[in-house]
This record gives structure tokens, sequence and C-alpha cells, in this order.
């Protein structure tokens, strides 16, 4: 038998349907953005990285990774430089909140009990807990109470030993981390080609005060568009976060989800 597609979208549907029916087989849907990422980085990073963790761990798992969300909530001067920016092209947060909501629902229709929402965009989370909890209570309303949704980001499964190894000089945080050394080292472990290390724009993390201005000004926001410097982001570097992330995500969903690791989709 041919091997198989992970991504839902590339089978036809009595394939797909042969899959979901039962309920056994996980979807993976990745929740992305739109938005700057500095000098040296493409606008789809938040897209790239949990698409591609999806697929990874989707093999490893036997199960499907749903059509991303190409746009998400607005970016965030603290965690994403802000959605003034040119190129960053947001959702509003309703917008998100209905939309993954319908997605949802649509394919719990078609039979999928098991989803994961693989966030990629600092701003998402939010507003992905709500399109779940609105998902939820409203299959329950229709008597479906068998559903069970795990939301994460990949950057959560970043253990503190790989932190220390791979930031010597201090950790930031992850909301600093726009354009920094954790996607621009994973993208140039995954997407070589898609960074310009030539043209990286290298500058102390960004401070902010504790508090938030609207509308935002913008001269709190580093003129590069990043939160933090990228000049020590390495392939090998991303090598260990692609390594440490996916088998993190895998442990997660296969306790979750009851499944058999090194089950996949092929085989089924
Ligand atoms: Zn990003
Ligand atoms: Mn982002």
């Amino acid at each position: 038998m041919s091997r198989q597609s992970v991504f839902a979208y590339e089978l036809t549907w009595p394939v797909y349907d042969r899959l979901v029916r039962d309920g056994d087989t996980p979807m993976l849907i990745p929740v992305g953005a739109f938005e700057q990422h500095g000098h040296h980085l493409p606008m789809h990073v938040d897209v790239l990285l949990p698409s591609e963790f999806s697929r990874r761990i989707a093999e490893q798992v036997g199960a499907l990774v749903a059509q991303p969300f190409a746009y998400g909530y607005k970016s965030h001067p603290k965690s994403g430089g802000g959605n003034h920016l040119p190129g960053t092209t947001s959702l509003d947060g309703a917008t998100l909140v209905n939309a993954l909501k319908d997605v949802i629902k649509e394919f719990v229709r078609h039979g999928v009990r098991k989803l994961a929402i693989m966030n990629g965009h600092y701003e998402n989370s939010w507003f992905i807990v709500e399109g779940v909890d609105v998902a939820l209570r409203e299959l329950r309303w229709d008597g479906i109470e068998d559903v069970k949704i795990v939301v994460l980001s990949y950057w959560d499964f970043v253990t503190d030993a790989t932190i220390e190894k791979l930031y010597p000089d201090g950790f930031t945080g992850w909301d600093l981390e726009h354009g920094g050394v954790l996607e621009t080292s994973l993208m140039l472990t995954l997407y070589p080609d898609l960074v310009h290390m030539d043209r990286m724009v290298d500058h102390p993390p960004a401070s902010f005060p504790p508090y938030d201005v609207y509308p935002v000004d913008p001269d709190w926001i580093p003129v590069s568009g990043t939160l933090s410097s990228p000049r020590n982001a390495s392939k090998e570097k991303g090598d260990i976060l692609l390594e440490v992330c996916t088998r993190g995500i895998v442990n997660a969903l296969t306790a979750e989800f009851a499944l058999d690791p090194g089950t996949s989709v092929s085989a089924a």
C-alpha cells in the first residue's frame, strides 16, 4: 500500500472518512499568524513552525493534520512588536474564536473526537481557549460529550535544562522571543532558504513598562520589529529545539489520547 499523507486535505474524502469516522484518529490543527518577524525572517514563521511540528508528530502518533490557520489574533507590542507594523495582518479576537469554533465542530461532525490545537503565535493563546470552550459548549447542547481537545504551544515543551544550554547569557521569556533565538534557530533547521542572517538586526532585549497604552506608542518597540536579538541563533540550537519539543508533544498526545506510539495513519 502506498504511503499516505498525514495532511487531511491531501486525502480523498473516502480515505479521510475511513480514517476519522470512528473517532480514533486525532486531528492536529496548527494555528498561526501573518506577522512581521524582523529583517531576517519571512512573515509566515508562526504558520510554518506549528505546521511542521504537526506533520512530524502526526507521523509518530498516527494523527492527521488540518489546514493551518494562516491568520491569527493581533500582534501585541510586548510579544510580537505590535499590530501597527508593516506586513502584519491580523484577525479581530471574535473572528478567530468563531472560525476556530466552526472548524472544530466540522471535524467533530466528521467523527473526530480527539483534537489538538497546535499554536504558533503567542497572542492567539486565550482566543484559542475561548474557541475551544464555546465549541465544546455547543457540542454539549447537541448531546456530544465525548470530545477531548488538547491546547498547546510548542515552546512550552522546551525544558529548563534546554533553556540553560541554549541561553547561557540568560533567558528573557517566550514573549520576547519574537524573531529571536527560538524562532530563528528552528527556521535555520527547517527552512534555511527562508532565513537571511546577513540582514538580521542585533539589539538588546526590548524592555517595557509594567502597563500598556492604547493607541500603541511605536517608540516602545525596537525598530527592527524583533523583540530580542537573533544573533545567537544557530542550526545546532534549532536541531535541539526541534527534538525536545517534538518528543514532549508526542508524549503529551500519546498520554492524553491513550495512543499507541509508533502507529501511523499509513498503516491504517
Ligand atoms: Zn513568531
Ligand atoms: Mn507571533
